[in-house]
């Protein structure tokens, strides 16, 4: 038998919200499709959730998650419907597109806090509400975070596209920064890199789902900041 394997959808197109799948491995409550809508747990980025329907059944998705390289749907029941059989998906999209949101406004955090002032990033999480991002900086003054916010939301109102590029590693590793993004680091049969491109303003590899413009984003405010120790800040932001 030949292993399963899963379409990401999400991957090419962040914007899809419904789509009929087929059922090709089914444990209790956990399943695999042949391709899905749901992003799986991963990168800062949390789980999607959402429906899945069968003739006249309604199941809940409690959690996508990757496992040994498979995308396991786990549901909120036993489902009565068999491997081969086709379901219908629903993203819970108010969720995910705020996730998409925060994603992107996390990108051009990153990216400001770089040029400005030298910062990395040492790590970062998503929700639906919020966002945080730590970085490597000895010191958070009002100064600049003042200078975070402006930047950040003259990039954000000048609307630009936000596209994604699927790269060979050569081209890739042309196109983002290396001091920042380590795809030279990535294993060896890793050949084709996800790529999130801020057009005229930043490149990084990214499995994650964005919004098509910056100016989908919002407004960024940090809301608070704090001393993680060991010369790290964190950031705490919210865009509306
Ligand atoms: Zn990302």
């Amino acid at each position: 038998m030949s292993e399963p394997s899963t379409e990401t959808i999400y991957l090419t197109d962040s914007y899809l919200k419904e789509t009929d799948a087929k059922v090709i491995f089914l444990e209790n409550e956990k399943v695999i499709l042949d391709k899905t809508i749901f992003y799986p747990e991963g990168g800062g980025q949390p789980t999607d959730l959402g429906k899945i329907i069968f003739m006249n059944n309604e199941y809940s998705i409690k959690e996508v998650k990757k496992q040994d390289g498979k995308i396991l749907h786990i549901l909120d029941k036993i489902p009565n419907f068999k491997t081969a059989d086709s379901v219908h998906l629903i993203l819970d999209w108010p969720r995910r597109y705020s996730h998409m949101r925060y994603h992107s406004a996390l990108h051009i955090l990153s990216k400001v806090v770089y040029n400005e002032f030298g910062a990395q990033v040492s790590g970062n999480q998503i929700y639906a509400d919020r966002a945080r991002m730590d970085f490597t900086l000895e010191n958070l003054t009002p100064e600049i975070i003042q200078k975070t916010e402006e930047k950040a939301n003259e990039i954000i109102s000048q609307n630009r596209k936000i596209n994604i590029l699927f790269l060979n590693r050569d081209e890739a590793i042309k196109k983002v920064d290396l001091q920042r993004t380590r795809i030279d680091l990535l294993p060896e049969q890793i050949k084709i890199i996800r790529v999130v491109e801020i057009e005229g303003f930043d490149v990084d590899a990214c499995a994650g789902t964005h919004v098509k413009t910056t100016s989908e984003i919002g407004r960024l405010k940090i809301t608070k900041t704090e001393n993680k120790g060991k010369g790290k800040r964190r950031m705490e932001i919210k865009v509306e």
